[in-house]
């Protein structure tokens, strides 16, 4: 690339599969000339990369606009040109109605249509305001550029890898189907080779996403569908690849060999994230939801079968249309019966162009919010029991970053609690054995049960003919 470097500022909002975009997007424009800032000033374009998924989400893009106006106009008073873009869901949704509401945007970009970043932005180095919001045929994965291993190592020894988008569901609260479109996986062969590479950079741990991640069934080598377990499982056989999480799962995809896989893959986390909604069975048809409480509690009761220690968390919508006092204790209900360490919990939020949004019986903000703050406080005993019964424990922690404090380091336990400990910075991008020797409120605190990482001590162990 020649001429001089530009800088990219992206500022994400909503799931892990924005933040994922969003490294993808710094790695399609790197060929481009751009480097990523961390300072919206700096920028000579900025995306952001917007989420549809509850209400005001639009409202809060407008609003950031506005002061991305400021940016444009100050460095326009200085000579410089900042290239304004709106990616992810509410460009997906809004389109060009984007741009006649706040002439500051040049580009448009859904979803789906990514790897066109360096087209779009040539047509608007040439004052084009450039949108495209399809669901193009051209498989999107096979475009956008693999980052390098500078940028893999900035981002941490924990990745984050897409493996299959869209949804085919619709529930009758969520946007997901129509801006994200139509269930997509993305080829083993693909998926091996991100990994992999991500596995020569320093990677350590994993994570697949997807919208309906356990819904993968993303062709294998033999040309054949391969499921979201046999892909986990032909990914833990990639060397450095010590741990494997995925996230987010339908409970009706729960298949027979994820359960199994839960048992035999050792880098399978014991913690999963397995979004319920509501407990009672009223509601979860209305939300066309497709399973019952009892499937749910059954699904629970099976997966703890195959990993006793397995660590739950899940999703809640308080205050669905129709949703009664009775509806609302028995959510409560179930949340005592499964007994959960976190939870996502949201008022419902009607979505224009959903289902739910055309239905009677809306339920008042003042209902709303008492239920969730109810359903909040049972979330957090359970977290604080959860947590209280770590003390004195021993957990492989992953480090990724410099704590708060000089010497100190974070990681994550196997159950992806923080877990803040005293010791060199050299172990960022290691596991180590701590023991837990202290619960705060948001994390634990651990001493290191050895000075040798357990990536290090499995070598010698290796090296020893153990
Ligand atoms: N695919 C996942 C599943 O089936 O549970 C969830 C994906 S969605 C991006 C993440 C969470 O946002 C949902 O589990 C739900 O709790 C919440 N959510 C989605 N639409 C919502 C709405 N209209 N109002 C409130 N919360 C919503
Ligand atoms: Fe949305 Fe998840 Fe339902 Fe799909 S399965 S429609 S992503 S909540």
């Amino acid at each position: 690339m020649n001429g001089p470097r530009k800088r990219v500022y992206v500022k994400s909002f909503g799931c892990q599969m924005n933040v994922y975009d969003a490294r993808r997007m710094a790695d399609t424009l790197a060929p481009e000339g751009y480097s990523e800032t961390a300072a919206a000033e700096d920028a000579d374009l900025v995306i952001l990369n917007t989420c549809h998924i509850r209400d005001k989400a639009a409202e809060k893009v407008y609003s950031e606009l506005g002061r991305v106006r400021r940016l444009k106009e100050a460095a326009a008073a200085d000579g410089r040109r900042v290239v304004v873009a709106v990616a992810g869901c509410v460009a997906q949704a809004e389109g060009e109605e984007i741009i006649r509401r706040q002439s500051a945007v040049d580009v448009v970009v859904g979803p789906q249509s990514y790897h066109r970043l360096p087209d779009l932005l040539r047509r608007a180095a040439r004052n084009e305001k450039a949108v495209d919001t399809e669901f193009p045929v051209d498989d999107k994965f096979a475009h956008l550029a693999a980052p390098s291993t500078a940028a893999i190592r900035a981002r941490g020894a924990s990745a984050f890898v897409t493996v299959q988008e869209g949804c085919d569901k619709f529930c009758t609260f969520c946007v997901v189907p129509y801006t994200r479109g139509a269930e997509l996986s993305r080829p083993v062969r693909a998926i091996v080779a991100e990994a992999e590479h991500l596995a020569a950079s320093g990677v350590r741990e994993v994570s697949l996403i997807g919208q309906n991640v356990n819904a993968y069934h993303g062709e294998g080598p033999d040309g054949r569908p391969w499921s979201l377990a046999r892909l986990l499982t032909r990914i833990a056989e990639i060397g450095g690849i010590e741990r494997l999480r995925y996230t987010t799962s339908h409970p009706c995809d729960m298949s027979d060999d994820l359960i199994a896989a839960h048992r035999e893959l050792t880098a399978l986390m014991p913690q999963l994230h397995l979004p319920v909604q509501s407990g009672s069975d009223r509601i979860l048809t209305a939300m066309n939801r497709r399973h019952s409480r009892a499937d749910y509690l059954d699904l629970v009761r099976r997966l703890r079968q195959a990993r006793p220690d397995l660590a739950l968390t899940s999703d809640f919508i308080v205050g669905f249309p129709g949703e009664t006092a009775a509806d609302f204790n028995a959510t409560l209900d179930l949340i005592e019966e499964v007994g959960f360490c976190g939870a996502f919990s949201f008022k419902y939020s009607p979505r224009p162009g959903t289902p739910g949004a055309e239905m009677d019986c809306q339920i008042d903000e003042d209902t709303k919010s008492q239920r969730l703050s109810r359903l909040q406080a049972a979330i957090e005993r359970q977290q604080a029991a959860f947590n209280a019964r770590c003390l004195h424990r021993s957990f492989d922690v992953l480090f990724e970053r410099p704590g708060r404090h000089p010497g100190q380091i974070v990681g994550r336990s196997p159950y992806l609690q923080p877990v803040q400990v005293m010791a060199p910075a050299s172990l960022i991008g290691e596991i180590a054995t701590v023991n837990i020797v202290e619960i705060g409120s948001n994390s634990l605190f651990g001493v290191l049960a050895s000075p040798a990482p357990a990536r290090a001590r499995e070598s010698d162990r290796l090296a020893a003919g153990a």
